[in-house]
Formats: structure tokens, C-alpha cells, sequence
């Protein structure tokens, strides 16, 4: 089956009960049982009908063993990082996602977890911060804002022969692009708010297991600390998924035209863009995934001017997040990432001026129009 049918067919299919085509919302939290302990749903925390849907889905698309839905991307996180104990260290890549910066900082570290950033687009460097006490590689690809891009399968085939676990966030390129558990990953996550909810009126984070061991130990967790997707909200993101194909096929045009008419502007200073062939991953992110996605940062040479054309654009509007039907523009330095120290944002990159846009499905001539009127002016 192709993504396009999967993402229609895949998962559970409608209602046995009825025959309705989409999966009822099963909005209960216990069932009858039959008996003592005989039943087929005990608690809507351990198993619910409209989630379970959602969750065969996930586990579909990314071609693993099994799938969960949570509350939120982060709470997604929370429950795989309970997957290790104190005294454990784990490896990430250094512009993760703020939120995932800050669990991995600021909570982590007060169950005595470790952790150390590093360049994960380098396997030279990664294997240099690997300790005795190393478990997992934590990986992010593309990354957020500068879009780096790390190679899968190598990082994979380390990871494998150094017994560690790989965790890759899917979030930007998305199940319909990329397939990290078919390139070797232990585990995928994602933050379902962005491209798969994909209308910005659902919060919530999918992870997706390789091997039945995981798929316990996940659900077990799961179930102990509860951070599980509600009914309503799981039956809208299937709803948001089954669209999932046609969104990212357009955004890739429209964000390749966009990228071409940014590249072209003198008053643009660098444009981060994994399609771009001059970008130093466009290579490897080639050869793991099937598009180069919505996301596209570039340095319009001061925070002033950045803010200036944050103001004027009529279809980007000025929001946090990605992924959605509507494009989105932000100013990560001063926005997502104003946690980072000024001087270890500029070590990375992360420059006064720099601007990040999300490519949402409106006509791209409009979006390019609208850009450039903010530029001129
Ligand atoms: C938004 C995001 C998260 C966090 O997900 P929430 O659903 O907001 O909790 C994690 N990783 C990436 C890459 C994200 O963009």
C-alpha cells in the first residue's frame, strides 16, 4: 500500500459495530465487563477504541510494531525518557526543539539523568561524547531553525553496534517523507500538533516502536503515568492525517518557489533550506526522506528589519508552531529559541536577523506576493 492509501486505509477502518467510514469518537472513560476481569476495554488510560484507531494508524505509517498517543509532543517525550533510570546518559542533537532542551536541562537532571549536546550531522562527533553509562542517541532531523540534517541509517548502524538506543523526532519531515524506524531507529516521536494534525486545532505527540519488547515496556509506561491523547482529540487528528498526502505535496512546490524567489533577493543574506543543493545535508536528507518539507529560515540581516517584515505580512501570519493548513512566520531568536543565550545562539547560528516561515497550502503565487511586498517595504 502507498502512503496516500495508507494514510486512508491504514490503522483501523471505520465502525464494526455500524459500519460508519470514520471511527466513532468513543467518548467513555470504563466498559462492562463481562465478567470478572473478562472484557475487551478495561479504562479509557489503558485502552480506548477512537485513540487505539489513531494509534494502529501512527504505527502503519511509520512501519513499526507498535503506536501511542499522548497528550501533547512533549508528553510523548516524557514517557520514552521513563524508559531509562538514574545514572543514565543520553546523547542529543544540540538545536533540538526548545521544549525538548528544556525536559532534557531542567527536568531530567532531577531523576539524574545526563545529558550532552552535540553536532549530530557529525558521527565523528557524536562518538566522541559516548561514556560508559551512554543508553540512547536523542536525534532531530531536519532540525529547528537551521534545518541540519543528520544521516539516519549511519547514526543507526553506531547506535546498533554500540547497544544504544536510537530516538529520532520526525516532527519536520513527517511519516509521509520520512521513516526513521525503516532506517534503522528504535523509536520515532512526533509532535502531532504540527503537520499531522496539520489545521493548529490539536495538541498532541505519537510515538512509534520498532520490536513487541518496546511496545510493552511503552505501553506500561504509558498506562503508569497517563499522559495518554483524549477520544475528541484523536479523532481529530486522524481526521488531520488523512490529508497529511496532499498537504505536504503542495507545501513542497510552494515552498521550493518560495525558496527560489528568497534566494534570489539581495537583500536576503543566507537562506537555510534542505532542498537548496548548496545546503550541506541536502545530500543525505535526499537519500532518507521523500521531500525536503515546509520549513525555511533565512537572515534578512538585522533583528530590526526581521521584526519590521514580521509586521507587515497579511498570509504568514505571526504564531508560534508549524506544519499547518495557514503559514506561519516567526522570529525563533527573540521567539522559540529566546531561552538560548544571545552567545551560544549566534555560535549555532541562530542570528539576530534570522526569520523562519512554516509553508501552509495557500496559493503560492499570493505567499511569494506577500513576502515580497514585506521585503520591499
Ligand atoms: C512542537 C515540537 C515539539 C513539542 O510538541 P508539543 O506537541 O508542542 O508538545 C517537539 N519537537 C518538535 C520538533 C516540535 O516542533
Amino acid at each position: 500500500m502507498k502512503k496516500k492509501t495508507q494514510l486512508i486505509h491504514g490503522g483501523v477502518v471505520g465502525d464494526p459495530y455500524t459500519g460508519a467510514v470514520s471511527t466513532p469518537i468513543y467518548q467513555v472513560s470504563t466498559y462492562k465487563q463481562e465478567g470478572v476481569g473478562n472484557f475487551k476495554y478495561e479504562y479509557s488510560r489503558t485502552g480506548n477504541p477512537t485513540r487505539e484507531a489513531l494509534e494502529a494508524l501512527i504505527r502503519d505509517l511509520e512501519g513499526g510494531e507498535a503506536g501511542f498517543a499522548f497528550g501533547s509532543g512533549m508528553a510523548a517525550m516524557t514517557a520514552i525518557f521513563s524508559l531509562f533510570k538514574s545514572g543514565d546518559h543520553i546523547i542529543f542533537t544540540d538545536d533540538v526543539y526548545g521544549g525538548s532542551y528544556r525536559l532534557a536541562t531542567k527536568v531530567l537532571n532531577r531523576f539524574n539523568i545526563d545529558v550532552t549536546f552535540v553536532d549530530t550531522s557529525d558521527k565523528t562527533k557524536i562518538e566522541q561524547e559516548i561514556l560508559e553509562n551512554t543508553v540512547a542517541i536523542f536525534v532531530e532531523t531536519p532540525t529547528n531553525p537551521l534545518l541540519k540534517v543528520t544521516d539516519i541509517k549511519q547514526v543507526a548502524q553506531w547506535a546498533e553496534a554500540n547497544e544504544l538506543m536510537l530516538i529520532v523526532d520526525n516532527t519536520f519531515s513527517t511519516p509521509y517523507w520520512q521513516n526513521p524506524i525503516e532506517l534503522g531507529a528504535d523509536i520515532v516521536i512526533h509532535s502531532a500538533t504540527k503537520y499531522l494534525g496539520g489545521h493548529s486545532d490539536v495538541v498532541a505527540g505519537l510515538v512509534v516502536v520498532n520490536d513487541q519488547k518496546l511496545a510493552e515496556e511503552v505501553h506500561f509506561v504509558q498506562n503508569s503515568t497517563g499522559g495518554i491523547l483524549g477520544p475528541q482529540d484523536s479523532w481529530l487528528l486522524i481526521r488531520g492525517m488523512k490529508t497529511l498526502g496532499l498537504r505536504m505535496e503542495q507545501t513542497e512546490k510552494t515552498t521550493q518557489a518560495i525558496f527560489e524567489f528568497l534566494k534570489e533577493r539581495k537583500d536576503v543574506l543566507t537562506v537555510y533550506y534542505p532542498g537548496d543543493t548548496e545546503h550541506p545535508g541536502h545530500e543525505t536528507h535526499r537519500s532518507q526522506a521523500g521531500g525536503f518539507g515546509g520549513m525555511i529560515s533565512f537572515d534578512v540581516g538585522s533583528g530590526e528589519r526581521a521584526k519590521a517584515v514580521l509586521q507587515k505580512t497579511k498570509y504568514f501570519t505571526l504564531a508560534e508552531s508549524l506544519g499547518a493548513v495557514e503559514s506561519l512566520i516567526s522570529l525563533p531568536p527573540e521567539m522559540t529559541h529566546a531561552s538560548i543565550p544571545r552567545e551560544r545562539r549566534l555560535e549555532l547560528g541562530i542570528t539576530d536577523g534570522l526569520v523562519r516561515i512554516s509553508v501552509g497550502i495557500e496559493d503560492a503565487e499570493d505567499l511569494i506576493s506577500d513576502l515580497k511586498q514585506a521585503l520591499d517595504s
